[in-house]
């Protein structure tokens, strides 16, 4: 990793006028993909997260945060190595401990407020692995956006292996308690200092807090305890769905151990456009081109719809009554889109343009002059 500081906002992927609310979520989301217990073939694993804790920890600050704004990096002091003193927790105790949840010691608080408290941390409830989350992207039609689709996604994570059934050793003998910390999988230090003998409570090194270590291991997952799998999963992709979102499919991300709750995977959508609509919200505008004689004297002309009965594009007549000026809208009650949340739809507006013939014949021209003499 480069010396140089990265921007707090970068780090998070947010924009400077981010609220609390995307502060968190994105934290919540790059926490679960970078958090070293997770993202265990990054070797630079620990290094990114205490960098996101550390942007976290100001932004989410409105204190911190307005003097980083105005000063930057010197505007803010962040101790991250204070901050973990006692090892950087587990992914699921963590977020817990920031945004609440059930613990004996504080109740229900769903997505609330709260600094990183000891309070947490000395929770007796088990602590249950959380797998990693997978991003993925798809790219769908403008139709496909409009109606809805179903589509069959291959993606690639890792399960826990079925060979030793996730516990990585080849047989149920071979794993022993380990020595280290007679199966505790907690070490305490003592150290001395001026003001007497400090005791300190780390996870245990040797067999990373498990208190097993596996003296034979299994030859399909090498101990790894997991093996990676391709898998297709069917998502259906709502109508309405915009550009560029993220749909979270809960459930289809990584599979760390067999009672891991699974990682979610983050599916990216990518509309392929169609020029002949142009989505403002939920309303459609499809600009039409109307000949000088139509709008004068008017008539019918022919204009892009989205049947949602058939569910396809398909051609609708509309009236042009006569003396219609460039840039009318004229309204097709409910065949913009779909509204994501509650029910209905949008409008569809068909904006006018006149097209004033290029090149006419000398016949034509004749008229049109005639009709600027009766016209005077
Ligand atoms: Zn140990
Ligand atoms: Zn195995």
């Amino acid at each position: 990793m480069s010396s140089k500081k990265r921007d707090y906002y970068e780090v998070l992927g947010v924009s400077k006028d981010a609220t609390l609310n995307d502060i968190k979520l994105a934290y919540r989301r790059l926490a679960r993909k970078l958090h070293p217990d997770l993202n265990k073939t990054d070797p630079q694993a620990k290094e990114k997260f205490i960098e996101l804790q550390e942007a976290y920890e100001v932004l989410s600050d409105p204190e911190k945060r307005q003097n980083y704004d105005r000063f930057g990096f010197s505007g803010v002091q962040v101790d991250m190595n204070d901050f973990f003193r006692g090892g950087i927790p587990g992914i699921d105790e963590l977020l817990r401990s920031i945004f609440g949840g059930f613990s004996p010691f504080g109740g229900f608080d769903d997505f609330g407020f709260g600094g990183f408290g000891s309070r947490a941390r000395r929770s007796t409830a088990p602590r249950r692995e959380v797998g990693q989350d997978l991003e993925d992207r798809v790219e769908i039609t403008f139709e496909e956006a409009m109606f809805g689709v179903k589509k069959d996604i291959p993606i690639e994570r890792y399960t826990p292996c079925d060979d030793c059934e996730g516990t990585g050793a080849e047989d149920p003998s071979s794993i022993k308690s380990c020595p280290e910390c007679q199966g505790t999988g907690r070490i305490r230090k003592m150290s001395q200092s001026g003001f007497g003998t400090i005791i300190r409570e780390t996870e245990c090194y040797t067999c990373d807090g498990t208190g097993r270590i596996i003296e034979k291991k299994c030859k399909t997952c090498g101990g790894r305890k997991v093996v990676p799998e391709v898998k297709t999963i069917h998502v259906s992709i709502p109508p309405g769905v915009e550009d560029g979102v993220h749909l979270k499919v809960q459930g289809a991300g990584h599979v760390p151990s067999i009672n891991a709750i699974p990682g979610d995977l983050y599916l990216g959508i990518r509309i392929t456009g169609d020029e002949k609509f142009i989505r403002r919200g939920n309303d459609l505008y499809t600009p039409a081109d109307v000949d000088i004689v139509t709008a004068t004297i008017g008539g019918t002309i022919s204009v892009p719809t989205l049947d949602y009965k058939e569910q396809k594009l398909t051609e609708k007549e509309l009236t042009i009554p006569p003396g219609t000026q460039p840039g009318t809208e004229f309204r097709i009650k409910n065949r913009g889109v779909t509204y994501m949340r509650g029910r209905g739809r949008g409008d569809q507006y068909v904006i006018v343009n006149i097209e004033i013939p290029k090149k006419i014949s000398d016949k034509q021209k004749e008229l049109l002059m005639k009709f600027k003499e009766l016209n005077k």
